[in-house]
């Protein structure tokens, strides 16, 4: 029995120049990723094309469903380039914020005054700040407060003072930026993602229900051709209207990063926990991000923090922790992630029934009529805690039907015998979830017993179930393909009969 096959929450790990090295791709699998991530932020297409193909060459050498995912820059606002490529800022100086673009203009002002002059990239940003307003720059380790603004130019007193480097980003919590997702460079990696036939994309800087929805009409109409949608939350606009974003999502990400300098730190970990109930109660898969293993970028050894703070994403009911710069840029990346899958399997290991049965009563029958295929999901989910079966069994055609199920988080494996290889890689990312890639040809009775069988034999090869051992299959009426209105079946068998 392999450690990766019992644990149910999975591994998201970013990928750059630490991941480039031969063979840390394999290993990064081999340890536990499901998922790689693409930051569109860095690095060309060139890059992350090469970056992709070696993905999913190496988890088809091992027999792997690994997702990609790549997250798009959104209006992200950066400082521009600065002569020596920084510039320190000292408390109570007057800088002013001007697009880089117009910077030329500017070369017959004084020495003094073109000394105050901070490039920014995109000139969107200045006409969207007023007096009054705080502007973060360095990951919000640098303050400016707006003391006067016009469309070109913004007058701002440095409050925390600090080293501002070429490129950093740039947080305005207080300004709403109205449809500015997706941006130009946004819809370039769109159509990237869709000629790569990646599986999930980060929407960054989502600040309404109406950002995804932009993003979506962006995409290809065919079925089957369009990337899943996950909602980066990590605008503080995006948490008062939660529940439409996350809705209009097919998943969700808990960008901690730029929360953390967008809304107050102190409230990070009470956020991440609203965040994830709403996504659990919507049944939309989650990721919890960024610095859960910070210290092993430069140490082989994590801390005790990060540690309790792997496991408490666990218990808060997150899909999937992710790995940032500890496998970008890391030393070491594989550590990290071997790391990650031990705290995983050893959260799971402790807390997992108690969770699996307070969240199937918390998620017990909504107040309002339920719909025959979520009910009878959740009697699926039941029927196997009560028999206390090995596995749920569901031969699927769509991410729908197998979400339906994931949502009450059975505590069995849940084995998807997926219908096409796209959701099977889409799969990776979900908590509780064992893909297998249909190889079924057939439809109707043939395809479905085909499914049976490779599920019964791919439990029986991880040391999960015995053929004594009871099964609970949840499939559509006599086929193996589901209609989002098709009855569906919920049958009991034994591990042995499963092609009887
Ligand atoms: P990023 O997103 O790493 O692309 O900034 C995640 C975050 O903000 O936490
Ligand atoms: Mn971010």
């Amino acid at each position: 029995m392999t450690p990766h096959s019992w644990q149910r929450t999975k591994i998201v790990c970013t990928l750059g120049p630490a991941t480039d090295h031969p063979g840390i791709i394999e290993q990064l699998i081999g340890c536990g990723m499901d998922v790689a991530r693409v930051n569109a932020s860095h690095g060309d297409h060139a890059d992350h094309s090469r970056r992709i193909e070696r993905v999913r060459q190496a988890a088809n050498a091992l027999g792997q469903p690994v997702a990609i995912l790549i997250d798009l820059p959104g209006p992200k606002f950066r400082i521009g380039d600065l002569p020596d490529d920084f510039r320190k800022l000292a408390e109570g100086e007057i800088v002013r914020l001007i697009a880089e673009v117009s910077l030329v203009k500017e070369e017959g002002e004084g020495a003094e005054e073109r000394n105050r002059l901070l490039p920014v990239r995109d000139p969107e940003l200045l006409q969207a700040l007023r007096p009054g307003e705080s502007v973060f720059l360095a990951d919000g380790s640098i303050e400016l407060c707006v003391r006067t603004a016009t469309a070109v130019s913004v007058r701002c007193e440095v409050i925390i003072g600090g080293i501002v480097r070429s490129g950093s980003g740039i947080n305005v919590p207080e300004s709403v930026l109205n449809e500015l997702v997706p941006t130009d460079d946004d819809r370039r990696h769109l159509a990237f993602a869709v000629a790569h036939e990646i599986e999930w994309v980060g929407v960054s800087f989502v600040q309404s229900a109406g950002d995804l929805a932009r993003v979506r009409a962006c995409l290809p109409s065919g079925a089957g051709a369009q990337p899943l949608l996950m909602a980066k939350i990590e605008k503080r606009h995006a948490l008062a209207d939660l529940e439409g974003i996350v809705e209009a999502s097919d998943g969700v990400m808990v960008a901690r990063g730029d929360l953390g300098v967008e809304t107050d730190l102190a409230e990070i970990p009470v956020v991440q926990k609203r965040i994830i109930s709403v996504a659990n109660a919507r049944g939309r898969p989650v990721v919890t991000a960024t610095q859960m293993l910070e210290s092993m970028v430069e140490r082989e050894h994590p801390t005790r923090a990060e540690a309790t703070d792997v496991a408490n994403a666990v218990l808060d009911g997150t899909d999937a922790v992710m790995l940032s710069a500890e496998t970008a840029i890391g030393q070491f990346p594989v550590a990290a992630v071997r790391f990650l899958a031990r705290v995983l399997t050893a959260t799971e290991k402790g807390y997992s029934l108690r969770m699996a049965h307070d969240r199937m009563r918390a998620t017990d029958m909504p107040n309002s009529p339920d719909k025959p295929p979520s009910a009878l999901s959740f009697a699926a989910c039941q029927l196997a805690a009560r028999l206390s079966a090995r596995a749920i069994i569901v031969p699927a055609h769509s991410m729908a039907a197998v979400l339906a199920i994931a949502r009450f988080r059975p505590q069995a494996p849940l084995v998807v015998v997926a219908g096409s290889i796209r959701l099977y890689r889409s799969l990776a990312l979900v908590r509780g979830v064992s893909p297998l890639l249909s190889t079924a040809s057939g439809a109707g009775g043939t395809g479905l017993q085909a499914c049976l069988v490779q599920a019964r034999e791919w439990l029986i090869s991880q040391g999960l179930a015995e053929p004594d051992d009871q099964v609970v299959l949840v499939s559509a009426s006599g086929s193996a393909c589901e209609q989002p209105d098709t009855l569906r079946t919920v049958r009991l068998s034994r591990v042995e009969s499963l092609d009887g």
